[in-house]
């Protein structure tokens, strides 16, 4: 298995297409070629990591923070940046960085936090519009079923628990090939009425070039026409946030040391009464306060994100306990499961996946 096979499965479940804009993810250093023996899960890429990688034999470390964010003007190793970049080419260890598109992916950053703190239920808090796309072609009936199944195996037609969902309406197609067409249908340079079929699916945004490919490949015509047009609606696959339920309410009181225990923090700011019961819960790993009007319209009693400013502690009062639990500790759940699904997943290969054990967080308690 290579690096491209590692990461080819990673981005199943995290596409970088549903990155935010100017993130920078996927392969960072190395080469989608290199083998892969073992690999090492971390939240952040560190000279402790890399000697961890060394001593686990790991040759691909697959990171939730990018070690290249910024534009990179120059690899000079009198700088922490360069030096851990080329320790990684001189220990021919790659890079795979999983940033945003893993915190809004189904089972990413949140779902993580979610599933730490024994919720329930858990579903996207903000679902974002235009993920979602039509992609409508034009068939002659007789082959319809066949590329309607070939787009369905590529990822479209799924709606909900439903799959290869599609809707066909007959119609009459008409073309004319130029003299060096080749066409399917009739004859070059005469102009032809074809019966048709108009079929339409949903697929998500990041399924778009896989599913033209296969229509493209079970397509009996030289020239396909079809159309990818957005669908202004909530996406299903991919989100911000999550929220869920406790199994049974808590005081507020009782739910901040579950999350102080389960984050394993000795302190966390907090608003809110904490004789309040707490039953629904919304959560974001890492810098989530922006989701605090989703959290609160959601009808969350409480809100554990990180990177709270004063002002949104302000902005919380009297409707959500809103809990700031630490970046490095709301994020960490995730390298965790991913860890747990990469094994899962390679199992029978003899790939080694761990999490690493460096805590990589530089902030210190007093
Ligand atoms: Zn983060």
């Amino acid at each position: 298995m290579r690096v491209r096979d590692v990461a080819a499965i990673l981005e199943e479940w995290a596409p970088p297409e549903i990155a935010w804009e100017g993130d920078n993810v996927g392969l960072q250093v190395g080469r989608g070629d290199d083998p892969v023996r073992g690999i090492l899960v971390s939240l952040d890429v560190t000279d402790d990591v890399i000697r961890e990688a060394r001593q686990c034999r790991a040759s691909l470390i697959v990171s939730h923070h990018p070690l290249v964010f910024r534009p990179l003007r120059a690899v000079a190793t009198d700088t922490p940046l360069g030096q851990r970049i080329a320790g990684l080419l001189r220990y021919r260890i790659a890079l795979y960085a999983a940033h945003t598109n893993l915190d809004f992916a189904l089972a990413g950053t949140s779902f993580a936090l979610a599933e730490r703190l024994g919720l329930s239920g858990a579903r996207f808090l903000r679902a974002p519009y235009r993920v979602q796309k039509k992609i409508v072609t034009f068939v002659p009936q007789a082959d319809v079923d066949r590329v309607a199944g070939a787009m369905a195996k590529a990822g479209a037609g799924v709606i909900g628990n439903y799959e290869a969902c599609s809707f066909r309406i007959a119609g009459e197609g008409t073309f004319r090939g130029n003299a060096a067409s080749n066409p399917a249908v009739g004859r070059r340079e005469a102009l032809e009425r074809v019966q048709e079929m108009r079929l339409e699916m949903a697929v998500p945004g990041p399924r778009v070039s896989a599913v033209v490919a296969a229509m493209r490949a079970s397509h009996p015509y030289e020239e396909v026409a079809f159309d990818v047009y957005p669908v202004d609606g909530p996406s299903r696959e991919y989100g911000t946030g999550v929220v869920g339920e406790l199994d049974r309410p808590l005081k507020l009181r009782s739910f901040l040391g579950r999350v102080r225990r389960s984050l394993g923090i000795p302190h966390l700011r907090y608003t809110g009464n904490p004789d309040r019961a707490v039953r629904r819960v919304a959560v974001c790993g890492g810098s989530g306060a922006e989701l605090l009007p989703a959290a609160i319209a959601a009808g969350a009693d409480a809100f554990v994100t990180a990177d709270v400013k004063y002002h949104a502690f302000h902005d919380s009062a009297g409707a959500i306990a809103l809990i700031d639990a630490g970046h490095y500790e709301t994020e960490v759940p995730v390298v965790h499961s991913l860890a747990r699904r990469l094994a899962a997943r390679l199992r029978g290969t003899g790939i080694l996946v761990s999490s690493t054990r460096v805590t990589t967080n530089p902030v210190r308690w007093t």
